[in-house]
């Protein structure tokens, strides 16, 4: 087994392979070192009930990668050579009411039009405005996800500068819920798009939120939730296998203690068991900043405070997995199919209590569910005739009771498939096979970037968005003070998702060590 390589990646999360990969394709030598016994961190297919069903542990709906150079020109030949492969739903996400009634985002804006015209007509107008101004806006956000990000000062003084930009700085600031009171008049219709914000992990009435809303209707209607065939972890294998394609190694079970630093200078790695591992020209580390203090040798005390200062949010996630005798039957009628669906109450103000809940480290008093049941479009994940479904819910990371999340993640499970049985006609003990529930503890072990059962690693607040996250000294995917090491994760920048952000990782490192991005690395 090599010892040495070029670059030495820790972690297999996808942000991690990204970057590896596209090191890789240029000619560096790269090894992976995975702590799991599997690889993918949060973008991963495992049998966690019973042979046969491939569950989704954790991310589902590959959204934000679709306009990532990554997938929209192949750079790396994913799809055309290592069998990566997407469906798109027409219907990415759809709200169900607990009256039965419902309303569908469609890709097709017209679809989505006449739907919120069934609720209000003022509202159906509101939406097309809404909807023309994402996809104006849609350019500007994809042209700066995937790279490097600019200053926040230089950010905000370019806003500054025209109508457009100021009305997309306010926008910025406000909350969803001052955005959708704003422009909607129909509750139902504000639910639906607070609560697609709400899967940011933030409540409506968080400030600086607003945004959402059109970054999500944006993508939505342009691109699609893509669903990829065979689970979330065809990504990871589709990365996996263009590393070893280039000579590259990844190895499961190898848990980095600590970053090895010469010089100023990254150097290597050294692993649990006492394993060293050198890096010839950089080391890159999906290292959460709660750990990175004490994981890499010399770094400023300074840096390392800010870093241990960064702040989760308030909800955490919960999950259930079920492998179904059949495919989930919705009171609401057979037309309810989505790639994700939102169980919400009748009142728009009950949802946004439930986040007030969890504020107050509360479980919130209407559960916020939300399903996935991708057999709906991908059968090859179960046996014939077979379905799952991946249902997710918020709560605090510590309880209130005092009760230890692994005493009581079994009531807690209970309590969300209950909740969801009064949507669904088929969700009993006897349409159960099994199920495996993750608690925000549980997330946590799966992933030091799940630390706290947030599932974006840290809060997605201004303070710590943009260039600024995780920190200001951080923002960059570098170390102050620390050479040649390189940072990725769902606590940098952009963001939690799957987005592929390593590319911006690896941008910065191809700078570094004198690559030509433009050139190499790229779809031939
Ligand atoms: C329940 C849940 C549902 C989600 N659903 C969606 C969704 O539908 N769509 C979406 O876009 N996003 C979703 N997300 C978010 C998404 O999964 C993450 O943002 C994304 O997977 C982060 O990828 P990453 O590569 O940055 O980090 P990770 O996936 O966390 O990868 C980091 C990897 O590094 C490994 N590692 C860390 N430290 C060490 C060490 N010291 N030594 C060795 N290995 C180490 C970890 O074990 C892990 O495998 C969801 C997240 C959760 C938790």
């Amino acid at each position: 087994m090599a010892t040495t390589a070029d670059i030495v990646c820790v972690g297999s999360g996808h942000n991690g392979l990204v970057a590896a990969a596209y090191l890789a394709v240029a000619g560096k030598k790269v090894l992976v070192l995975e702590r799991n016994e599997w690889f993918g961190g949060g973008v991963v297919t495992r049998e966690l009930t019973v042979p046969g069903f491939r569950h989704d542990q954790h991310s589902m709906a590959h959204i934000f990668i679709q306009a990532n150079p990554l997938l929209a020109n192949d750079d790396l030949k994913l799809k055309e050579r290592y069998g990566l492969r997407y469906l798109f739903p027409e219907v990415p996400m759809m709200s169900v009411f607990e009256d039965g009634k419902t309303l569908s985002l469609y890709r097709d804006s017209q679809r989505t039009y006449a739907e919120i015209k069934k609720f209000s007509a003022r509202d159906a107008e509101a939406y097309r405005e809404i909807s023309e101004q994402a996809r104006a806006w849609l350019p500007m956000f994809t042209s700066s996800l995937y790279s490097p990000p600019i200053p926040l000062g230089a950010q905000f003084a370019l806003l500054d500068q025209s109508r457009e930009g100021r009305d997309l700085f306010r926008v910025m600031s406000m909350s969803s819920h001052d955005l959708l009171c704003e422009r909607f008049e129909n509750d139902r219709v504000r639910m639906h798009f607070a609560r697609i914000a709400g899967e940011n992990l933030v409540a409506p009435d968080e400030k600086g939120t607003g945004i959402g809303t059109f970054v999500f209707l944006g993508f939505l209607e342009a691109y699609g939730f893509g669903v990829p065939v065979g689970g979330s972890g065809s990504l990871t294998n589709a990365l996996i296998a263009c590393i070893k394609d280039h000579g590259g190694q990844v190895l499961s079970k190898a848990t980095v203690e600590r970053i090895k630093v010469a010089k100023g200078r990254a150097t290597g790695v050294v692993t649990k068991d006492g394993q060293t591992y050198d890096a010839r020209d950089a080391v890159i580390g999906a290292i959460h900043p709660h750990l990175l203090g004490d994981m890499v040798e010399g770094i400023d005390p300074i840096v390392r405070k800010t870093a241990e200062a960064t702040q989760f949010s308030e909800a955490a996630c919960v999950t259930v997995h079920a492998a179904l005798n059949a495919p989930l039957r919705f009171k609401a009628g057979d037309h309810v199919k989505a790639v994700m669906i939102e169980l919400l109450p009748n009142e728009y103000e009950q949802l946004r209590r439930s986040f007030d809940d969890l504020r107050y480290g509360n479980l919130a008093q209407y559960p916020l569910l939300g399903i996935g049941s991708l057999t709906l479009f991908d059968p090859s994940r179960v046996p014939a005739g077979k379905a799952i479904a991946h249902i997710w819910d918020y709560a605090p990371y510590k309880r209130r009771d005092g009760f230890s999340w692994d005493h009581k993640k079994g009531e807690f499970a209970q309590r969300m498939l209950t909740h969801a049985a009064r949507f669904i006609d088929n969700l009993g003990p006897d349409d159960i096979v099994a199920y495996h529930c993750d608690s925000p503890v549980d997330m946590e072990r799966t992933s030091p970037s799940f630390m706290h059962g947030d599932l974006h690693g840290i809060a997605t607040t201004v303070y710590q968005s943009g260039a600024h996250r995780p920190t200001p000294d951080l923002g960059q995917f570098t170390v102050p003070g620390i050479d040649r090491f390189y940072l990725v994760g769902p606590f940098q920048y952009p963001g939690g998702g799957v987005f592929g952000a390593g590319r911006a990782t690896a941008m910065r490192m191809f700078e570094d060590l004198k690559l030509d991005f433009e050139k190499q690395g790229r779809k031939k």
